[in-house]
């Protein structure tokens, strides 16, 4: 029997969900499946995060432990050491260990790379991935549910068996009618950014996260003179980032919890955190151990804040060990935790909480506080209010005042509502009823199966939706190795699916 399966994206999702596609595929099974990858973008593989783009974009998580393959955890580092005279000539100052940050666009192109292994191990499994660069605005499911009909932005129609919705993570749609050609909806790419704010603007940047980050290193470090203001809505920034390795969780773990809890609660959390950061420091005697407090307390100054993370990134940090582990369990805990304290963590604790787990390397913390000692760089806590005048003259007021700006940067990150996102996909998928939106954010799917919930919560049996889309349903999605888990989770149902399907006609 021949089946049909398309995937709309070629990012890290879609890479995973093949490889582990493949992997499930017995090479000597007579069946033959065609994987269709849907990719909008000229780039297959690197998707939004690792896309060409400035150098000075970091890579949150060490090069030697990220990989987008399961069973291979130290795969970017293979391929760099093997690869490195495709990269040494673009990077010709990137000194590269196990525990260098890379830059990202270098990481796209091991995802590149990635893909292209993938497709050629699908080949000799009998499985053809095609790729037809065009992007997917419309799904419809057949009236009897037996294929879905996909239609792109250049008109044509395609009809398969199974469709997995692998889009990433969702942009913020520009403004519409546009602010002002000085408000800039996002700082991806970042290089076109330097390209576009003039040097010696005065710029307000909104937002002090990671993507912040990424545009204040990338204008000042090509060439921007003028002055820039971070804006902090919550009082927060990233913490740095230690030297520790990886440990696994005792308490934090899925055997510990689903054996002990039918549900949980923040207060449960808090007391298993508290119980495994004590066992590490047990396990780990020489390293010193830190007086956690959550929510961290507003920053005042940010240099200072920043010198004394710094300080603590010299050395391992047992709490960033513990939490790093816990992707492992996020889905579950998320899914055991009553809705009161769902709802509590994501309207007041969210932000705390992503300062703490999404950290930065040190190599940017000392960029940062850098540019704050030399007076290029200011830090400003609290709610912030745009103001455009009649002669498209800008300012931001701020609980510091109203200040007058040239430009204006949104780096809030991606939108939680799908219509404030630029998917026409997603948007007509949930006014169509095909897709129900998410409450946390992103579209809903059920969580064992990845397959979607219409807006009438049926259960569809053809599509299903992988990797941030899905971040409502699973709080957190945004690091390669929690995608990589769904991507093949999801992997595993659709190939018994279809083998399900396969298997009567064969013993007939
Ligand atoms: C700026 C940024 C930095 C990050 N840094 C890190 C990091 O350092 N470490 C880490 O672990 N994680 C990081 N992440 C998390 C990251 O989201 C994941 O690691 C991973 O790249 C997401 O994979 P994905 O396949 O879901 O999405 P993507 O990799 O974004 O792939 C989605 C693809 O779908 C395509 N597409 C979208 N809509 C359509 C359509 N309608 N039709 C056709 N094609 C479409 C897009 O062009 C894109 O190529 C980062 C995320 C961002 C946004």
């Amino acid at each position: 029997m021949n089946s049909t399966l398309a995937i709309i994206g070629g990012g890290a999702s879609s890479i995973a969900f093949i490889d582990a596609f493949i992997e499930k595929h017995q090479s000597n099974s007579p069946d033959l499946i065609k994987i269709t990858v849907f990719e909008k973008s000229k780039d297959l593989g690197p998707g939004n995060a690792y896309q060409g783009d400035a150098q000075s974009n970091l890579l949150n998580t060490k090069a030697g432990y990220i990989t987008v393959f399961k069973d291979k955890p130290g795969d970017f580092f293979e391929w760099l050491n093997l690869y490195r005279y495709r990269w040494q000539p673009l990077y010709p100052n990137l000194e590269i260990s196990e525990h260098t940050y890379a830059p990202r666009p270098l990481f796209g192109m091991y995802m590149a790379n990635a893909f292209d292994r993938i497709v050629k191990k699908a080949f000799m499994k009998n499985i053809i991935v095609k790729v037809i660069r065009s992007e997917v605005i419309q799904l419809k499911e057949r009236a009897d549910q037996l294929s879905v009909t996909l239609k792109t932005a250049t008109q044509k129609n395609y009809e398969f068996d199974s469709v997995v919705i692998a889009c990433g993570t969702l942009s913020k749609s520009p403004f519409s009618p546009p602010i002002s050609s000085k408000v800039h909806h996002t700082p991806y790419p970042i290089s076109t950014l330097c390209n576009t704010v003039e040097k010696d603007d005065n710029v307000a940047i909104i937002g002090a996260r990671l993507s912040a980050i990424d545009a204040v290193v990338g204008l000042i470090e090509n060439g921007h003179t003028g002055k820039i203001t971070l804006y902090s809505r919550s009082h927060l920034f990233p913490f740095v980032r230690g030297t520790q390795g990886r440990y696994k969780n005792t308490f934090l773990s899925a055997k510990y919890i689903s054996e002990r809890y039918t549900s949980l609660t923040l207060a449960d959390l808090a007391e298993l955190f508290n119980k495994e950061i004590n066992l590490y420091h047990q396990t780990h005697p020489d390293e010193s151990k830190e007086n956690i407090v959550f929510p961290p307390p507003p920053i005042k100054d940010l240099s200072e804040f920043l010198s004394t993370e710094m300080n603590k990134a010299n050395m391992n940090r047992g709490w960033q060990a513990v939490l790093y582990d816990t992707n492992a369990i996020l889905a579950l805990v998320w899914e055991m935790l009553v809705i009161e304290d769902k709802e509590l963590f994501i309207t007041s604790m969210m932000s705390a909480a992503m300062s703490m787990r999404v950290s930065i390397p040190r190599e940017n913390a000392l960029k940062i506080k850098s540019y704050l000692d030399n007076g290029q760089l200011e830090y400003i806590g609290g709610e912030t209010q745009i103001n455009t005048c009649s002669d498209n003259t800008l300012s931001v007021t701020s609980p510091e005042g109203t200040s007058a700006v040239d430009s204006i940067i949104y780096a809030v990150g991606s939108p939680r509502d799908i219509y404030l996102s630029d998917s026409e996909l997603l948007r007509h998928m949930v006014d169509s009823g095909l897709a129900k939106p998410h409450k946390f954010g992103g579209i809903d799917v059920c969580t064992e199966t990845y397959a979607l919930l219409s807006k009438d919560e049926v259960i569809s049996p053809s599509v299903y939706a992988i990797g941030e889309v899905t971040h409502g349903c699973f709080l957190f999605t945004s690091a390669l190795d929690i995608i990589v888990r769904h991507a093949n989770n999801c992997a595993q149902t659709i190939h018994s699916k279809l083998i399900k399907q396969v298997a009567p006609l064969l013993e007939a």
